[in-house]
């Protein structure tokens, strides 16, 4: 049974991304590669933050809200995403960075700056102790007669699944178009919410595909997804729903999160010479890397035909060391 579902996301990015086989990539390893670029969502750089924030903005205009309060890393892509998303419909932005990563002027902090956006480094790096900071700074926004809404880190909470639920319902889509149905499907765990949204996606309109979710951080994403899973089911407006949503993580969380290593820059240079695109060194770089692990390993066939999710986050090329010399 239909439920009417009342969310109503605003319009950001530019949509279907585009979704293509990879010709030189699937050549070399006899297997075929294809890729979905939300890197070229068309709002800034990229990434797979816009797709949550058409959500989580829809949320926050549909209350009336005019300033964005949100938090990551010094060089969050999320960050810099919401600001570039806020500066676009007319909000404030504001980034509370948590004391980790390149707090230098550089990369994404650049492209906070050039949205216009107001960022405060905290102390902290916990997120409770952040999301206080949050409350108290949109409580004195409040007193300012400001309407402040509050978008929890990386956008993950059941609003912003919905977008890669969406997302995933585009890429089947596109798929059907071409004829080829994907059986993996290769993304990033950062926060949790776009492996969720494939996650739910894929058990709603292509059973039989696995999504592997690749972990650059070690956070406890098995529970983290299952709650954000729980809290979204009720928002899509249908009952019918897989018993049990096909799942597995694989960790490349390397030297850690937001380090970057050899192998990952390797995996980043094999891309950018055989077919001219971009990977980064803190997420798509790693989860690149282990999918070429994998393949290479002789995990798949030429029968196989697996997605590779670019979700962005080209700004830390220009922020993060990644050992590379002229
Ligand atoms: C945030 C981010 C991710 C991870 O997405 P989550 O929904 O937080 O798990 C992956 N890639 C890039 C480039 C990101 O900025």
């Amino acid at each position: 049974m239909k439920k009417e579902v009342t969310i109503k996301p605003v319009s950001l990015g530019i949509k279907p991304t585009p979704l293509y086989k990879l010709d030189n990539l699937s050549q070399a390893y006899n297997t075929n590669i294809y890729i979905k670029r939300d890197d070229m969502i068309g709002v800034s750089l990229g990434g797979n933050k816009v797709r949550k924030l058409e959500y989580l903005l829809g949320d926050a205009r549909a209350k009336g809200c005019d300033t964005v309060i949100t938090t990551g890393a010094a060089q969050s892509n999320h960050v810099m995403l919401t600001l570039a998303c806020a500066s676009k419909l007319g909000m404030a932005g504001i980034g509370v960075l948590s004391n980790s990563g390149v707090k230098e002027f550089k990369g994404n902090l650049i492209l906070d700056e050039l949205f216009g956006g107001t960022i405060h480094f905290s102390n902290s790096r916990d997120q409770e102790e952040i999301m206080a900071e949050m409350t108290a700074l949109a409580a004195d926004l409040t007193k300012q007669d400001k309407r402040p809404y509050i978008i929890p880190m990386g956008g993950s909470n059941s609003l912003g699944v919905l977008g890669y639920v969406e997302a995933a319902e585009e890429i089947f889509a596109q798929g059907k178009e071409m004829g080829v149905t994907f059986n993996h499907i290769f993304s990033t765990v950062g926060s949790g919410g776009t492996y969720a949204g494939l996650v739910i996606g894929a058990g709603l309109h292509s059973p039989d595909t696995l999504v592997t979710g690749i972990e650059v951080s070690d956070a406890p994403f098995p529970e983290i997804v299952a709650q954000l899973i729980t809290d979204t089911l009720p928002l899509l407006g249908t009952n019918d729903y897989p018993a049990e949503f096909k799942q597995r993580y694989i960790s490349n969380v390397g030297k850690g999160y937001g380090v970057s290593d050899e192998h990952t820059v390797e995996a980043i240079k094999e891309l950018a010479g055989l077919e001219g695109i971009l990977l980064d060194p803190v997420y798509t770089g790693k989860t690149f890397s282990k999918m070429l692990d994998m393949i290479r390993e002789g995990q798949f066939t030429s029968d196989d035909h697996i997605l590779f999710l670019h979700t962005g986050g080209a700004g830390a090329l220009f922020a993060v060391d990644m050992g590379l010399e002229f």
